[in-house]
Order: C-alpha cells, then sequence, then structure tokens
C-alpha cells in the first residue's frame, strides 16, 4: 500500500499536548487496520524561534509541502510576544497557508447531542447540529488593493479596502463547497451581497455557471449574507454547507462556532488545489483554539478540537469516510457517557484531563471500529 504521508507540527502550548492524543489514533490505525501513516514532525511558532530564529525553518517548509497532509497544533504564548514581527509565531502559520496556496477554510459546526444545553441557542434548534462552512481565504477584501489610509489634506484622512475577485478564485471555492456537499446531504447556500456589491453579483454568477457545468446533482440555493447571519441564528439546521467569501466567511463562521459550545471542540481544514498530477489537494488540519497560555502544560486542555480536526484529515485528504464516521461518533459517544474536559464541564459529568479524554476516545473508536 502506498504510505499516506502526515507533517506533524504541534507548536507551542496546549498543541504539543493535544497531538500527543492524535499520535496514539495514528498508532493504533498503523496497528490494527494497516493504514500506513508516516509521520514526520517539526517546529513551527514560538519553538521554531526558540530553535531556528524563525517561525518555520525552510527544513520544515519543505517537510510540509511535501507531506499529503499537515497535523498543526496551535502557536503563541506571552514568551514570544515581543519578539520581532517578521518571526513571531503567526507568521509560521502564515507562511504554510501562503507557500501550500490554501484558499479554502472548511469550518464545521457540529453540535454534540450531549453539548446543546451549552449553546446560547435553545436546545432543540442545535440538537444535531452539522454544517460546514467553506470560506474563502486568500482573497476579498483582506487581500485587495489599494489598502491604506489616505490623508485628504484638511483634518480628514480616508481609511480604503478593496473587496476584490476573479473568476477562478469564485469557481475554484465553489468547486470546493460543490465537492464537499456531495460527500454530505448534498445541498450548498451560496451567500453573498449581490444587492450592494459588484463582487457579489460576480460571485453569483460563478457560482450559479460552475453549478450548471460541473455539479447540477448539487442543490444550489443563494442568500444574501446578511440574511444568512440571521439565519444562521434562527434556524441553523436547514443549512448543510455554505460557501462565502473572506470577509463574510471570518464573521459567519464564528456565529456557528457559538452555536455548539465551547472552543476546545472545533476543528478546521484548510485545502488548496489538486494537484495536476496526483489530484490531491495540500491540505492543513488544525483546531480553531490557540495555545491556551493559562492552561498549558497543565494536563487539563480538551484534546476533542485536535482529534476532529484529524478526523476530516481521514475524511478529506485520504477519504477515509468510515474511520472519520467512527472516529466523530467515538467523541459524541465519551460524551454522551458524561467524561468531560474543564472547558465543557456539566452538573452530574465527570471530569477528566487531557489524556484521560483521549484514552477514552480512543478506546471508544476501537470498539466502534472493530
Ligand atoms: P486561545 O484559544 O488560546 O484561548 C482562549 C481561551 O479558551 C483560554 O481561556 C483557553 O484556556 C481556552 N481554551 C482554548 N483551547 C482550549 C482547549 N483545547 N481546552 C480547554 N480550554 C481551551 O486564545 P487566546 O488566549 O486569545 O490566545 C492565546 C495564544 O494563542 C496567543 O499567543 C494567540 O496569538 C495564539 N493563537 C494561536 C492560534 C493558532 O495557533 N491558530 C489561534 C488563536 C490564538
Amino acid at each position: 500500500m502506498t504510505a499516506r504521508n502526515l507533517f506533524l507540527l504541534p507548536g507551542d502550548g496546549i498543541g504539543p499536548e493535544a497531538m500527543g492524543e492524535v499520535r496514539k489514533i495514528i498508532a493504533y490505525m498503523n496497528e490494527a487496520m494497516n493504514a500506513g501513516f508516516v509521520t514526520d514532525e517539526g517546529l513551527v511558532g514560538g519553538c521554531a524561534y526558540d530553535a531556528h530564529g524563525a517561525a518555520i525553518s525552510e527544513a520544515d517548509m519543505q517537510k510540509a509541502l511535501a507531506a499529503d497532509a499537515v497535523l498543526f497544533g496551535a502557536v503563541g504564548g506571552p514568551k514570544w510576544d515581543s519578539v520581532p514581527y517578521e518571526v513571531r509565531p503567526e507568521a509560521g502559520l502564515l507562511r504554510l497557508r501562503k507557500d501550500l496556496q490554501l484558499f479554502a477554510n472548511l469550518r464545521p459546526a457540529i453540535c454534540y447531542p450531549a453539548l446543546s444545553a451549552a449553546s446560547s441557542l435553545k436546545p432543540e434548534l442545535v440538537e444535531g447540529l452539522d454544517i460546514l462552512i467553506i470560506r474563502e481565504l486568500t482573497g476579498g477584501v483582506y487581500f485587495g488593493e489599494p489598502k491604506e489610509i489616505i490623508d485628504l489634506g484638511n483634518g480628514q484622512k480616508r481609511g480604503i479596502d478593496t473587496q476584490v475577485y476573479d473568476t477562478y478564485e469564485i469557481e475554484r471555492i465553489a468547486g470546493v463547497a460543490f465537492e464537499m456537499a456531495r460527500t454530505r446531504q448534498n445541498r450548498v447556500c451560496s451567500m453573498e451581497k449581490r444587492n450592494v456589491m459588484k463582487s457579489g453579483v460576480l460571485w453569483n454568477q460563478v457560482v450559479t455557471e460552475t453549478h450548471k457545468a460541473k455539479y447540477s446533482d448539487v442543490q444550489l440555493e443563494h442568500m444574501l449574507a446578511d440574511a444568512g447571519g440571521m439565519q444562521l441564528v434562527r434556524q441553523p439546521k436547514q443549512f448543510d454547507v455554505i460557501v462565502t467569501d473572506n470577509l463574510f466567511g471570518d464573521m459567519l463562521s464564528d456565529v456557528a462556532a457559538m452555536l455548539t459550545g465551547s472552543l476546545g471542540m472545533l476543528p478546521s481544514a484548510s485545502l488548496g488545489a489538486p494537484d495536476g498530477k496526483t489530484g490531491k489537494r495540500k491540505a492543513l488540519y488544525e483546531p480553531v483554539h490557540g495555545s491556551a497560555p493559562d492552561i498549558a502544560g497543565k494536563g487539563i486542555a480538551n484534546p476533542i478540537a485536535m482529534i476532529a480536526s484529524f478526523a476530516m484529515c481521514l475524511r478529506y485528504s485520504f477519504n477515509l469516510v468510515k474511520e472519520a464516521d467512527d472516529l466523530e461518533k467515538a467523541i459524541a459517544n465519551v460524551l454522551d457517557k458524561g467524561i468531560r474536559t474543564g472547558d465543557i464541564m456539566a452538573d452530574g459529568a465527570r471530569q477528566v484531563g487531557t489524556v484521560e479524554m483521549g484514552d477514552a476516545i480512543l478506546a471508544e473508536f476501537k470498539t466502534l471500529s472493530a
């Protein structure tokens, strides 16, 4: 069997603690399922700065580029608050996103039934919620030029950001959304502001044309992004896959995240274009949370976001759909049993640390996959 190459970048703070729990799952899958994962490991963020004076070394960048998938923990912490701007810990993540050309950010919002009471919405609105927000990550108003503050000379200044999208950028993100929808409920809702923005008009046209040309089997709906925000908090379960631009995606994915409870639960994936020869996409999987310096080294971090990020990796980089389903089910079962880390603790539940939570999920995964 061909090797499945994983490059692990645990990073700083709770990153290595959470990654440790994924390592156990990888070892089990190699041993019991002959999964063929070959792992290598590097440094990113503050630890890379300490070792190499850079947020990621060139050698590790090469390994990330060569891998089938990168698993990323978290970076940063007060120790590196005053390092030069170009080598700050986050620069490692930004370099990875840029060099791997990761233009599609996937953020699932899944509400485990056992945690529905922790949501800010009524439990019946979020219980069993499973939506996927796909945000364009490398274009739009965060990168468009001109981007500047001009002195108007009359005591006034003018701040300018430019929202700009080309056809190919919309086509490729729409393609990701339609492909992902086919592995789920086969429904896509595209969000923009075509009523007030030219880039929204083009977005709507290109998504419609891409759908017609290649993905007409998928159900497509268009919604204005502000109405979409309202619907997300009114009736979130109506959505399957949402695709939107960089700015709207930034906000809508954070709104959706809060429907599901704690930061320690949220995985994400960033995908690039398919390779011309192999068809494989470059990919990086990471929890949404940061390095949590306040709890780092205490063994109490919730490893679920990191483990769920690995489940996304199984699904999207290796097409191991049954294994991904089992791992996600294992997380749900452990929560159903009332096992909780401190951040998701509830009355009557049993509080455990990082390792015990990882062990409980692995034990459940073993049972489901036996
Ligand atoms: P954070 O996500 O690290 O922590 C926010 C709060 O959530 C903290 O109270 C933390 O203890 C808690 N928390 C986060 N993840 C948890 C988990 N898995 N289990 C239990 N509790 C958890 O965000 P922050 O405090 O704003 O930032 C801390 C550092 O992380 C900063 O240096 C920041 O720059 C960096 N950061 C990195 C990333 C990344 O690597 N992708 C993302 C965000 C922040």
